[in-house]
């Protein structure tokens, strides 16, 4: 038998393990952090390349219409003003996102809201419930931009047809009748000025963190060190799929460092055409404006099928995936010495500040 030693291990050293152990440990608890990857951070991690902070697992902006969590995220770093404005590259013609003016005169020409919104309705058709991403796109914005800016990117992102999804997924856009780039509607948005590591830097101070360490690799050992365990990794995997296994979308990174100044003028160009097969291109150093003369950081991101071998990146909240969620929640929810949290725990396709909301949230519950 070992000997308990820890209040919680906490397996996953992302936002929500961070949070979790940052607020145990303030409260004097003790905690063990174990990450199967070789760093910190989760996938906000970011990692100093000729001085550039690589956004190793896609693109990262901070955005929060909550104070108390923009407030509380910027206690563990300084944050740069930033407005997200990505462009849409479509057949190499360019297009600004979310949807709004500037999109619209791009694609018609038209510059009177009034006129465009006409268009819209003109477009939208008229079913009266809205089942799927296609419908809930086409009544938002139109088929023209639906077939250029959406569908491409979406089937490739997803590896699903648009009328096979479910449409809170485009919901997350803003559409807009003003000429306004911003791609979120949140009251506060940043970049962190040294990239997001620090954050994790700061929360684990005097945490122990063991990394390269699989929880599963020796699952009754880790559970015999602590009292509790707060697992953020799938919870499918954590139940060895007894209901089956939940559905994700995983992706690869194809990262270049290029002997050049500035590839492409901008951090984040979207490429909406399904004859691309990545989605969106990233410049890292545009993010915050570091890094050496001369270089430059690109990664293409391209979307693939999730396995139980790939890494999982996106839970796909349709119904028959998050019907089986609900089953491995129960049963999470009946073991008292367990918490799920985060992204892959919970099984939903939450931002950073929802992560963070989460947290805090379980620390309310759990740690008066
Ligand atoms: P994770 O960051 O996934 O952390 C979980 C950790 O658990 C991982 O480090 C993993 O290695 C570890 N783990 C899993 N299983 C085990 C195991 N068996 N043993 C040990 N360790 C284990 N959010 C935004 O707000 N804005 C954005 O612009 C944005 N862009 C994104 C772009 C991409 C491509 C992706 C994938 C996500 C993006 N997000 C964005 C979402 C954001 O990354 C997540 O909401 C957040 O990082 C999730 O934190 P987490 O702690 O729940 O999970
Ligand atoms: N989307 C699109 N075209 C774009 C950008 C996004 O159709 O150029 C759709 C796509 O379905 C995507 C969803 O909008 O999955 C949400 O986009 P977001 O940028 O929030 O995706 P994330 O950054 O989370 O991958």
């Amino acid at each position: 038998m070992f000997e308990v030693m820890y209040d919680y291990l906490i397996v996953g050293a992302g936002i929500y393990g961070s949070v979790f152990a940052y607020e145990a440990a303030k409260r004097g608890k003790t905690c063990l952090v174990i990450d199967k990857r070789n760093h910190i951070g989760g996938n906000m991690y970011t990692e100093r390349v000729h001085g550039i902070n690589v956004h190793k697992y896609g693109p990262h902006i901070f955005h929060t219409n909550d104070e108390k969590i923009w407030n509380y995220i910027n206690k563990f770093t300084s944050f740069n003003q930033f407005v997200y404005n990505p462009v849409a590259n479509y057949e190499d013609r360019l297009y600004n996102l979310p949807f709004n003016m500037h999109t619209f005169y791009q694609l018609w020409g038209i510059k009177d809201p009034n006129l465009v919104l006409d268009k819209i309705n003109e477009q939208k058709g008229n079913a009266e419930v809205i089942s799927n991403l296609e419908e809930q796109a086409i009544s938002m914005v139109g088929s023209d931009i639906y077939e250029v800016l959406i569908k491409g990117y979406t089937e490739k992102q997803w590896g699903k047809k648009c009328n096979e999804l479910p449409k809170s997924i485009i919901k997350r856009l803003p559409v807009r009748l003003t000429f306004n780039n911003n791609y979120f509607n949140d009251k506060f948005q940043g970049m962190p000025a040294n990239g997001y590591t620090d954050i994790f830097i700061n929360l684990l101070k005097g945490i122990e963190v063991r990394l390269a360490t699989d929880y599963f690799g020796n699952r009754d050992y880790f559970n015999s060190l602590a009292r509790k365990i707060v697992y953020t990794g799938p919870i499918d995997k954590f139940f060895d799929y007894k209901y089956g296994q939940l559905e994700y979308r995983s992706l690869e990174f194809e990262t270049n460092v290029l002997n050049m100044n500035n590839y492409q003028g901008i951090y984040v160009m979207n490429y909406t055409s399904s004859k691309i097969p990545y989605t969106r291109v990233i410049e890292h150093k545009h993010f915050d404006n570091n890094g050496d003369e001369g270089i430059t950081i690109v990664t293409k991101e391209h979307p693939k099928t999730g396995t139980i071998n790939t890494e999982p990146y996106y839970p796909v909240n349709d119904e028959k995936n998050n019907k089986i969620f609900l089953q491995y929640r129960k049963e999470s929810e009946m073991l008292h010495n367990v918490i799920m949290g985060g992204r892959l725990g919970e099984y939903k396709y939450y931002d950073m500040h929802q992560v963070i909301a989460s947290a805090l949230n379980m620390v309310s519950k759990e740690l008066l």
